[in-house]
């Protein structure tokens, strides 16, 4: 699984990092910093939480 942050849309929630420490980080304006780009394993779950929880569907998880 591949996971996309759109930069333009997120505008720092926090709630990807919250959820998914694994794979999600904040930068220094508490925007989502991407840790992990490819995704297997439990950690696809985590993913598709994450996305589902982005307010700003600033997530993009494709297969
Ligand atoms: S939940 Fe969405 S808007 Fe919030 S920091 Fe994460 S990617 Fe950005």
């Amino acid at each position: 699984m591949k996971l996309r942050v759109l930069a333009d849309r997120c505008t720092g929630h926090g709630r990807c990092y919250d959820l998914a420490p694994e794979l999600f980080d904040e930068d220094e304006d508490g925007h989502c910093r991407l840790l992990v780009p490819v995704v297997s394993g439990d950690l696809e779950a985590k993913a598709r939480v994450a996305a589902q929880n982005c307010p700003e569907e600033a997530i993009v998880v494709s297969d």
